[in-house]
């Protein structure tokens, strides 16, 4: 492992072991929506209602959802390359700018981001050593450090340097590119990585490499992991921890195996239904789930999934449900699910 050698990248531990390396409270993001030519009323898309939650050090939180859920905005917020409309972020204790706090700068050092499309993250004009090697020197390394620690997280990806270190991406294939966008992430040193879909455009057996890799450095590096990926069979082996979002927000979140073996919300039992199985007498012939989210431009009043939902209840159509822990287990389960279901067995 290369030795952090350059004060500008260390980041300390600051708040312990108990305090949340990530910690999000009711982040919200509204688009606007181009309205007609001689409509006066503002609309906007709900994309991102009211979203919490907490990342534990060295510990990866899987979040799932169909498309359009909110789950890659939710990333893209986290990492601020986009801006909220209201919410907080507290990084390792530390109120993050913008979110009412402070230290966005240091922040930014320690939040690297792996993209599903693993070739337009990489700068065609630039070989693989100086694509890795560019942010360390931004931050102030000597050049020849930098590209020395390049060549050293080539080879820990598992790409001979010699053999790729002066390559441009298209010569590399989706597998190796995505080996090189993980490298180039690590370079930062990074606390918290947000990994969104990024072995979704790999073949199977590229997609378990890169995950494998993925394990071990996360132990290696003590690295925090915000794994996005609409692939449930991914999220299970890469997860301590699921969040479930459903148009804009968060329906279900628990421990991984809580979440697999006993889903509370009906849309978590129905997505993971939906899971293909390799034994032909378990094959779904019905659809779990049928239909489409609504119209995140005017979600209903009450619960977002009342139209899809099999309980639902008059109190479904007016009353929004809100996270509350899983009743049937026990009471203080970090199990939690938005569903009146729940609540009404609590009464
Ligand atoms: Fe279904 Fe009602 Fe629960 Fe929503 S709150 S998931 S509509 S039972």
């Amino acid at each position: 492992m290369i030795e952090q050698t350059h004060s500008t990248l260390i980041s300390e531990d600051r708040g312990g072991p108990a305090q949340p390396l990530l910690l999000v409270r009711d982040l919200k993001k509204y688009f606007p929506v181009r309205s007609g030519l001689f409509t006066k009323e503002k609309r906007f898309v709900h994309a991102v209602d009211n979203v919490s939650f907490s990342v534990s050090k060295g510990k990866t939180l899987g979040i799932v959802g169909e498309s359009g859920c909110g789950k890659s905005t939710t990333a893209k917020l986290v990492a601020r390359l986009i801006s909220a409309d209201s919410g907080k972020m507290v990084f390792d204790g530390d109120g993050v700018v913008e979110y009412g706090g402070i230290a966005l700068k240091e922040f930014r050092k320690n939040l690297q981001m792996v993209f599903q499309d693993s070739f337009a993250s990489l700068n065609p004009r630039l070989t693989i050593e100086q694509t890795i090697a560019y942010g360390p020197t931004v931050h102030g390394i000597p050049a020849h450090e930098a590209k020395s620690q390049a060549r050293e997280l080539l080879q820990r990806v598992g790409l001979s340097p010699d053999q790729f270190a002066s390559r441009y991406p298209h010569e590399l294939s989706g597998g190796q590119r995505q080996r090189v966008n993980i490298a180039r992430a690590l370079a930062y040193q990074p606390r918290l990585v947000i990994l969104d879909e990024a072995v979704a455009a790999l073949d199977k057996s590229v997609q378990a490499q890169v995950l494998n890799l993925l394990q071990e450095l996360k132990q290696e590096r003590q690295l925090t992991y915000l794994f996005i990926s609409h692939d449930l069979h991914v999220v299970h082996y890469m997860s301590d921890e699921v969040m479930v979002m459903y148009l804009g927000q968060v329906v279900e979140k628990g421990p991984v195996e809580r979440i697999f073996n006993t889903p509370a919300h009906p849309y978590t039992k129905a997505l993971l239904s939906a899971i293909p199985s390799m034994n032909p007498a378990k094959r779904t012939l019905k659809p779990p789930l049928e239909g489409d989210p609504p119209n995140p431009i005017n979600p209903p009043a009450g619960c977002r999934f009342q139209d899809r939902c099999p309980h639902v209840m008059d109190l479904c159509r007016n009353v929004s449900p809100v996270l509350m822990n899983v009743t049937n287990i026990d009471a203080f389960s970090e199990h939690t699910v938005a569903c009146h279901l729940n609540q009404g067995m609590r009464l």
